[in-house]
Parts: structure tokens; C-alpha cells; sequence
């Protein structure tokens, strides 16, 4: 492989066929999820309402290896293995010293990472008879890549989307439809926790915590209906970690090793992808390197939410999970990164940053923005407006490298592409977005009302 290659293409048949579980690895164990009524650890029956067996079977499975299924390898190929890109040009427009990969999942049908758990989640659920699926979703990325697996394995999905996102995002909503899926604004009239929130807020602008609220009321009361998140749990972190296996492959095609990962925090689920195999290495005696997180400064779980038992939903619905949150009744501001906008963090990377194996920064709505469309007129691709936090996060790195004049090799994510999100960029354009910070007075009250549970 030549030096001047910007690309690094993996051949098929190197697709990884296992899943890396991060769990076989760990020095302590993440805390268990409980129960909120009872306060004790969660069991498979506690689950089974909304997941299928084999899904309930990954969240609390200890193999370091798991195989991902023929038929799931299958619809795969479609995409994968995705590219990784050496960004040359990126490099240039920094006069950077350091050399910057990324691996790019915005090739993925839907436009984003998210697939790479729709597509297994979906065959499971059909493997399992279920016929139909709900879902939330934020910025449109999950709904429309949960969507798109369904129309593959006959299953119908019914998605509740973000308010916010539902009036800025219309041509989601139609990718949604397109793939067969109903979609419906949320907070809506159809479920308890909707018309209870609307009663409260009439124009709520809706939050990943309450349409997850909706959409697991709909699977717990009705008995052909299943549950499906696209991020934070689990089984979520080790179906994206294929990302990372691929990535670990093509740096070695590339002649380079990581010293820095970059990926941007939601619920945690591309980020893990990206650096989990690459954890493991570490955890198990290997190479030590820097983990980034990035999260947005209007909803910083990591940097300001505290570690503790929370509901995954607004309403209640959910087991308690150890995490980094903001509280489950926090509304974060409506920016522009949807999928950025919910409250917690997946517990496995909650649990790594208190073992102190990874660092987490937020940054500000307009600095991502600057950071992505200088992006796209060095590299091409248009970021979606969560991705431009990785790529914020990897030019902060690189500009370091250059101060200090070191030669770092920085690895990150670009886990969508933004070609739904251009109303985003034209205010962007138009000097119309603002950085948003989110009142400390309703954080703190979010705060005071987390659920006590003893130690
Ligand atoms: C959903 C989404 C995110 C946030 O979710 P994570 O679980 O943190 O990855 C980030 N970027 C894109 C493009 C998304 O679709």
C-alpha cells in the first residue's frame, strides 16, 4: 500500500465476523441495571417485554467475542467495510504535523452509523416473530436507519420523533416513509407520557428522553410490539464496535497506529465503535492511548452530569442504569445536533470514564460548525451537525500537535453525513445559529430529582 494513498478500502472479505464485547476486559465490572421498583439487578424476564432473547442475552454477556450473524454479514455488504480516509488536505489547511484518519459511515444507506445496530436488532426481533417495532428518534438518523432494517426483515416500525427535529428534519421524516415507516412528532396524543407533557408544555419541543418514553409505552401494552434504542445499552456499543475492528485493519494497511481517538458522544454508541477494540488492546496489556469524547456544551453529560442511577426516559418507563446524567426530566436546548440531545450516557462509557480510561470535552454549536465546514472544503463530505463535534475535537488535537511540534497520529469518527441537515448550514450561513446553553436552574432541579438508590 502506497504512503500517498488517501483511502484505505478493505477487501470484503476481511469483514470482521465477530463483535468485540468490551465487557470481557474490563477490570470492574459496570454496575448492574436496576430494577426502580425493587432497586435489585434487572434479570432477563424484567427485559423480555421489549427485547428479544438473544438482544436481552448480549446486554449481560461476558464473551469477549460474538458472532455476528450470516444473514446480518449479508446486508452489511451493502456498505461495509467502510472506508478510511487519510485527511491529506485537512492536514494541509492546519499546516498540522500530525497525521489525521478517519473512518467514514456515512457510505451506510441511511447516512450514518446507526444501521450497523438496525440491521442485527431488526433480523433478531424477526428471528424472534416479532412483526412490529417502535422506536424514538432525534435527528432522524436512527428512526430512518431502524426504518430502512425493517423494510429488509418484513417488520413494521412505528418512530416517535423529537419535535424539534420532526419541524427542522422534514426530509428524514420522508426517508422514514420511504423505507415504509410511520412517523409521528413527539410529544404526541398517542401514549400517556405525550398527552401528559403536552398538558404541561402545549409546545414542547420534545427531547430523546420523552419520545423513548412514548415508544416503550406503545411495546410494553401491546404483545406483537418490540422496543428498539438506537444507542446507550449494551448490545447497542458492540454491534457499532465493528467499526473500530475495521478501523484497526486499515491503519495497519495505512502503516500507522492511533495515538489519539476522537468520536462524538450522544448516547456513546459511534464512539464506542470506534475505540472499544482499540480499549480492549490496552485493557488486556497493549498499546496506551488517548480516548476523546465530545459532547455538546448545550448537553454535557459527561463533563457536567453527575455519575449516578437514573431513568433512561422522562416518564419513568425504564430500568435504572449507572451513568453520566443530566437528569431524566432535563429538556437540553433545541441545537442543531439532535442526535446529540439526550440527558445520559451509555453506562460502559460512563464506567471507562470513571476508571479514568477516557477524557471527555464539550464544545460550543457555532465552534462544530466552523470545524465541519472547513471539513468539507478540505476533505468533500459535508459532516452531519453531530459528526462536526468529532471533527472539532480532532482539529483541537491536531492544533496541538502543531504547537507542541509533534507528530501524533489522530483517529476519528465522521459517523454521518449532513445532506438532511442543510437547513442547519444555511443558518449556519446566515450568521442566524446561536450557542445555546442550557438553564442551570432547570439542570439543577433536574438534578435534585434523580432517584435515590442506596450504595
Ligand atoms: C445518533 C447519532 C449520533 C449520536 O449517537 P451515539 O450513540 O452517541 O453515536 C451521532 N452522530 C450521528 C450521525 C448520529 O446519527
Amino acid at each position: 500500500m502506497s504512503n500517498s494513498a488517501t483511502q484505505y478500502l478493505l477487501d470484503a472479505k476481511r469483514m470482521p465476523t465477530h463483535w468485540y464485547n468490551i465487557a470481557a476486559d474490563l477490570p470492574v465490572p459496570v454496575p448492574p441495571v436496576l430494577h426502580p421498583g425493587t432497586l435489585q439487578p434487572v434479570g432477563p424476564s424484567d427485559l423480555a417485554p421489549l427485547f428479544p432473547m438473544e438482544l436481552i442475552l448480549q446486554e449481560v454477556s461476558t464473551e469477549r467475542e460474538i458472532a455476528i450473524p450470516e444473514p446480518v454479514r449479508e446486508v452489511f455488504r451493502l456498505w461495509r467495510p467502510s472506508p478510511l480516509f487519510r485527511a491529506h488536505r485537512l492536514e494541509k489547511a492546519l499546516g498540522t504535523p500530525a497525521r489525521i484518519y478517519y473512518k467514514y459511515e456515512g457510505v451506510s444507506p441511511a447516512g450514518s452509523h446507526k444501521p450497523n445496530t438496525a440491521v442485527p436488532q431488526a433480523w433478531y426481533n424477526a428471528q424472534a416473530g416479532i412483526k412490529k417495532l417502535t422506536t424514538e428518534t432525534g435527528a432522524g438518523q436512527w428512526g430512518s436507519a431502524l426504518a430502512f432494517a425493517g423494510s429488509l426483515f418484513g417488520i413494521d416500525v412505528t418512530v416517535f420523533q423529537v419535535r424539534v427535529s420532526y419541524d427542522q428534519k422534514p426530509y428524514r421524516r420522508a426517508l422514514m416513509e420511504t423505507y415504509g415507516a410511520r412517523c409521528i412528532a413527539s410529544p404526541s396524543m398517542e401514549t400517556h407520557a405525550g398527552r401528559a407533557a403536552l398538558e404541561k408544555r402545549p409546545e414542547h419541543p420534545g427531547s430523546l428522553g420523552l419520545a423513548i418514553s412514548e415508544a416503550v409505552e406503545i411495546a410494553a401494552t401491546h404483545d406483537d410490539t418490540k422496543y428498539a434504542l438506537g444507542s446507550v445499552l449494551n448490545h447497542v456499543l458492540l454491534h457499532q464496535t465493528i467499526i473500530g475492528q475495521e478501523a484497526m485493519l486499515q491503519m495497519e494497511m495505512a502503516g500507522d497506529d492511533p495515538d489519539v481517538i476522537v468520536g462524538c458522544t450522544g448516547g456513546g454508541s459511534n464512539f464506542s465503535g470506534i475505540a472499544f477494540p482499540f480499549i480492549g488492546q490496552q485493557l488486556r496489556g497493549g498499546k496506551k492511548r488517548r480516548i476523546v469524547a465530545v459532547e455538546p456544551a448545550a448537553c454535557p453529560s459527561l463533563t457536567r452530569g453527575k455519575y449516578a442511577y437514573d431513568f433512561g426516559d422522562t416518564a419513568h418507563l425504564t430500568p435504572l442504569a449507572k451513568m453520566h446524567t443530566l437528569g431524566s426530566t432535563f429538556t437540553p436546548p433545541g441545537f442543531h445536533a439532535g442526535g446529540l440531545r439526550y440527558h445520559g450516557m451509555a453506562p460502559l462509557v460512563s464506567h471507562l470514564k470513571q476508571l479514568n480510561v477516557l477524557e471527555a470535552v464539550a464544545y460550543d454549536q457555532i465552534a462544530c460548525f466552523d470545524a465541519g465546514v472547513l471539513f468539507a472544503r478540505s476533505e468533500g463530505i459535508v459532516p452531519a451537525p453531530e459528526a462536526n463535534h468529532a471533527v472539532k475535537g480532532a482539529i483541537v488535537e491536531a492544533m496541538r500537535c502543531k504547537k507542541e511540534g509533534r507528530k501524533e497520529v489522530i483517529l476519528f469518527n465522521l459517523c454521518g453525513h449532513g445532506h438532511f441537515d442543510m437547513s442547519a448550514y444555511s443558518s449556519y450561513f446566515a450568521g442566524k445559529l446561536t450557542d445555546q446553553s442550557y438553564d442551570e436552574a432547570e439542570l439543577a432541579m433536574a438534578l435534585a430529582g434523580l432517584p435515590s438508590v442506596p450504595a
